[in-house]
């Protein structure tokens, strides 16, 4: 069994050196066989020395350095094109989570799951990020129909062949479990240590529940309506036209009944329908279209032109074709 664990690493330099003793100790423990892909995602300190330093010791570890900050999905979409193993996991590197987990994911991986999603039950962060992540979970499970209770935990494991097939860009990263759900792979989640972070700073505010949520809704349409967009916009259509019938029916009714309000009527639902109609339905289906157009488009050009660019490589492994394949 071979592991690949992909970091992404944003201004984590106090974190670094402690992690790699953290992830040697378990593998050394469990006999895994293992490389660790530490993605820099433009980091301003000092962590690329540091893991320049680190690759220099350690042949296990790769190293990727972006000439800027892209954001944590591109960051692992670069380690995901690199990863080696039969099992890909993912964590954080600010040492909120615990390697010593890494166990616990591949037992629930050796009983045929395909994504095993940690949860961290008991959280070790601030209250304005916990109760607005409950609720945001809360959405995601019921919408999509993949019930985790920790849809955004930074540490998962994956069978190698998921990410051949999911494509990530934006912040989609959390909604691995969910893409991978929709083409029927099997997903879990096993309940985790979290650890308050120590270094450094979170490189998220609250700006991430609304990016979330957008999210959320692209991936809602993707994979229920990412084959036919007219189910929406048809949808939607029709339900103007009933609005518009309705506002004609009383339109008559009402100047038939009370002809001295006929007038006021008429302006008021001349108004109301023409907003309404016309720039509802504008924004639906110029919003669906171009949503839709994005889906294919990223799935399309996955690794074949990426949304990122890379600076530096230590000791790269060619990134893997990512052509979707049969799983055996
Ligand atoms: N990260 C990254 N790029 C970013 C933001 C974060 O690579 O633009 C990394 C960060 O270094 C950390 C992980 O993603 O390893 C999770 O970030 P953070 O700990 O800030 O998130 P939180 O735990 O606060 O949710
Ligand atoms: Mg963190």
């Amino acid at each position: 069994m071979f592991l690949s664990l992909v970091i992404p690493v944003y201004n984590e330099e106090e974190s670094l050196q402690e992690l790699i003793r953290q992830i040697e100790e378990v593998c050394a423990q469990n006999h895994y066989e293992k490389e660790v892909i530490f993605v820099d995602d433009g980091s301003s300190d000092t962590s690329w020395e540091i893991i320049s330093s680190l690759a220099a010791e350690k042949s296990y570890i790769h190293a990727v350095r972006f000439r800027r900050n892209f954001g944590k999905a591109a960051a692992l979409e670069a380690g995901f094109s690199r990863a080696k193993g039969e099992f890909v996991m993912t964590m954080d590197a600010d040492l909120q989570d615990d390697p010593a987990e890494i166990p616990n994911f591949l037992s629930k991986m050796s009983e045929g799951y395909d994504v095993v999603s940690g949860w961290k039950k008991v959280r070790h962060d601030p209250w304005h990020k916990v109760y607005p992540s409950r609720l945001f979970n809360k959405m995601v499970s019921s919408l999509t129909g993949v019930t985790l209770h920790d849809h955004n935990c930074g540490m998962k494991c994956y069978r190698a062949q998921v990410l051949k097939e999911v494509a990530i860009y934006g912040e989609r990263h959390r909604f691995i479990p969910v893409l991978a759900g929709a083409r029927g792979f099997r997903v879990t989640e096993v309940v985790i240590q979290h650890r308050a972070r120590k270094f450094g700073v979170s490189k998220y505010g609250f700006s991430r529940f609304l990016k979330g949520f957008l999210d959320l809704l692209s991936v809602k349409l993707a994979t229920t309506y990412g084959q036919r967009p007219l189910h929406v916009m048809g949808g939607a259509a029709v339900v103007m036209w009933l609005f518009a019938a309705l506002l004609f029916l009383l339109n008559i009714l009402i100047s038939v009944t009370f002809t001295s309000f006929h007038s006021f009527f008429n302006t008021c639902t001349h108004t109301i329908s023409y907003f309404c109609g016309y720039f509802g339905m504008m924004l639906m289906a110029c919003g669906i279209t171009a949503e839709l157009i994005t889906a294919f488009y990223q799935q399309g050009m996955k690794h074949s032109q990426t949304n990122f660019s890379i600076q530096e490589i230590i000791r790269d492994p060619e990134p893997t074709d990512s052509s979707p394949s049969v799983m055996k």
